[in-house]
């Protein structure tokens, strides 16, 4: 298993499971053609799909059209099941950009068949992460630019600020369903501009106050 380094730590966390919202910005469902949902939209992706800072973003031949997502990620500090609001700070460690990669192509056919995401998101080095920055430097989570650029140019630029379901709304709802272990990632959404990547592109993504990171496709 994959483990992910705190950022001026010798410790690392390994993640059990990495849960991702769909549809988390409004202006990103819209984009997709999707209704905005009443509920958090939950999907796994593997742990096999974890890629670190060096690492390559590789795209498979099952896909012809594979896109970038940058999403804030909520990593867990302890164990926890039917976390209230109130108390979801509490489980949380601290924060680190991870990228929803996305076959958009086989996504489309799973959802026309009403099947689950698996494959599209599940591939090896979908989920490429920084390293996790501890919540006490990031007092203001919901108010982050989040930037994402291919090649230098700037695709996604928002802020999570715009997210439907805020981040305790969010551990209360999953934890009332699974337990959340220590180094879990929730991906919490990403919001507008998503589009394709190609090889030989170099995606750069931001968030304020976690840093910068930096993955070639090929
Ligand atoms: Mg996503």
């Amino acid at each position: 298993m994959r483990s992910i380094k705190i950022k001026n730590s010798p410790e690392t966390v390994c993640p059990t499971k990495i849960i991702c919202l769909g549809r988390n910005y409004r202006k990103h469902a819209e984009e997709l053609g999707n209704v905005v949902p009443d509920n958090p939209i939950l999907f796994f992706k593997p742990p096999s799909s974890l890629i670190l800072e060096g690492e390559k973003i590789i795209l498979p031949p099952q896909s012809q059209d594979v896109q970038h997502e940058v999403e804030l990620g909520v990593v867990m500090g302890k164990s926890g099941k039917h976390i209230m609001r109130p108390k979801a700070a509490e489980y949380i460690l601290g924060y680190c950009i991870i990228l929803d990669i996305t076959a958009r192509d086989i996504q489309q056919e799973e959802k026309k068949k009403g099947a689950p995401w698996t494959l599209a998101k599940g591939f090896d080095t979908f989920a490429p992460v920084s390293q996790i920055v501890r919540k006490e430097e990031i007092p203001h989570p919901e108010n982050l630019s989040i930037r994402l650029w291919v090649n230098s140019v700037l695709r996604q630029d928002s802020n999570t600020g715009f997210m439907i379901f805020g981040i305790a709304e969010i551990v209360e709802y999953i934890s009332s369903y699974m337990t959340l272990e220590a180094g879990d990632i929730i991906a919490t959404g990403t919001p507008e501009g998503v589009g394709q990547v190609k090889s030989g592109d170099v995606v750069e993504a931001g968030i304020e106050g976690i840093g910068r990171v930096r993955f070639e496709v090929v």
